[in-house]
């Protein structure tokens, strides 16, 4: 008997490697093995100069300069530098009063956790309400901002719903009241336009393994100017990247980092096409044909990538045997193995019975309209109450 292939929609929670990254990647593990702070030898030489290419790269996907890249192991330790380092600066520097952090109940736990962490040591935490997309309104911000507000956080686009937050109009007023912005663009980046000449963000967390490129590699954008800010190392050691992140730097995945946001470049504006109209026509197709399916986040002001679902019928664990040949996400990937529900989803209102019956597909570079409507069949065959048709 021929087992059927299984088909891959969890692209929100990791991407395949694309094999072209793969290839940029390869001579750097055994041919140019060398360390990139080596600076008397060939070596050394050309693993810092693929390094330094790679910090182009990122730079021009995101229109900002190489010199305001730093490469980290992901967008974790991303958020937690900016977090960490702009607390320790403001608690040792001399401008007393309290640290005021505007934020969202809806973003990643990488944020979530650190801004636990310092409102234990004093800070002052200000979740803004989200709409029933998962969206912080500027209004909203805009109230609470406070003679001693330091920072505003907010994700780029929603890993769990998709939803985009207004960026611009938040950074021009994190500048306009001279609080620092930071956002986690791990969702965002690749997927849609990120102009940070445009857009007044101060610090971006990116992720390759969200954009076909290796785990374990990421960066960490700083702007440079108006204003121009350094932050503390979180690591210390050697003094690679300007001292300002220590570790040997892992050349063959900073590489791999570089090429996936070079082929996201050249590729967005085809990819945004095909796959938003990818997206819309199996989400249009579902509602016909699973009726009272429910599209969590916003309609249209979303990554192409995300389709979070709430089904009418029954739950997801009920239906899971009919879905076994599909790879999705229940909640956040990160969250996944936990069934108490997701805050996302909480926060945007849905009950418990509705989370429940929630499940996250998410599309890629290598999802094919084949698969999505094979996809569709076995959701369909999961939650249509197909014995309430006539039987004819
Ligand atoms: N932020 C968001 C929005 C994410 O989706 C993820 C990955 N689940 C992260 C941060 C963490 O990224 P990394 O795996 O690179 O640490």
């Amino acid at each position: 008997m021929h087992s059927l292939p299984p088909i891959y929609l969890d692209y929100n929670a990791t991407t395949p490697l694309d094999p072209r990254v793969l290839e940029t990647m390869l001579p750097y593990f055994q041919q140019h093995f060398g360390n990139a702070a080596s600076s008397q030898h060939p070596w050394g030489w050309t693993a810092s100069r693929a390094v330094e290419k790679s910090r182009q790269q990122v730079a021009g996907l995101l229109a900002a300069k190489p010199s305001e890249i730093f490469f980290t192991s992901g967008a974790t330790e991303g958020n937690n530098w900016v977090f960490q380092s702009l607390f320790n600066q403001w608690q040792d520097s001399a401008v007393g009063g309290s640290f005021h952090i505007l934020s969202s109940s809806v973003e990643h736990s990488s944020v979530l956790k650190n801004l636990e962490a310092l409102k234990k040591k004093g800070a002052l935490i200000e979740l803004v309400p989200v709409n029933s997309y998962g969206q912080v309104d500027v209004a909203e911000v805009k109230k609470r901002i406070r003679p001693d507000t330091r920072l505003m956080s907010f994700i780029w686009a929603n890993n769990e719903i998709g939803s985009l937050n207004p960026m611009n109009e938040l950074g021009a007023l994190a500048h306009q009241h001279k609080i620092y912005f930071h956002s986690d663009a791990t969702q965002a980046v690749g997927k849609i336009k990120v102009n940070l000449e445009i857009t007044k963000v101060d610090f971006l967390t990116l992720s390759a393994h969200k954009i076909y490129g290796p785990k374990g590699s990421g960066a960490l954008y700083v702007r440079s100017t108006d204003p121009r800010i350094q932050l503390d190392p979180l690591i210390l050691g050697g003094g690679q990247e300007k001292g300002l992140r220590s570790g040997t730097v892992n050349v063959p995945a900073v590489v791999g980092l570089g090429w996936a946001c070079e082929f996201c470049r050249l590729e967005m504006d085809q990819s945004l096409i095909r796959f938003t109209n990818m997206r819309d026509e199996f989400v249009k197709n579902l509602m016909a044909e699973i009726p009272g399916t429910k599209l969590n986040g916003h309609p249209s002001d979303r990554v192409y990538s995300n389709i979070s679902l709430t089904m009418a019928s029954k739950t997801v664990a009920d239906a899971l045997p009919a879905l076994m040949r599909l790879g999705f996400s229940t909640g956040s990937a990160c969250h996944s193995g936990t069934m108490t529900g997701s805050y996302v989803l909480k926060s945007i209102g849905l009950s418990q019975e509705q989370m429940a019956s929630t499940l996250r597909l998410s599309i890629g570079r290598f999802t094919t309209a084949d698969e999505l409507n094979e996809a569709l069949r076995l959701l369909k065959k999961a939650f249509a109450n197909l014995q309430d048709e006539p039987n004819i």
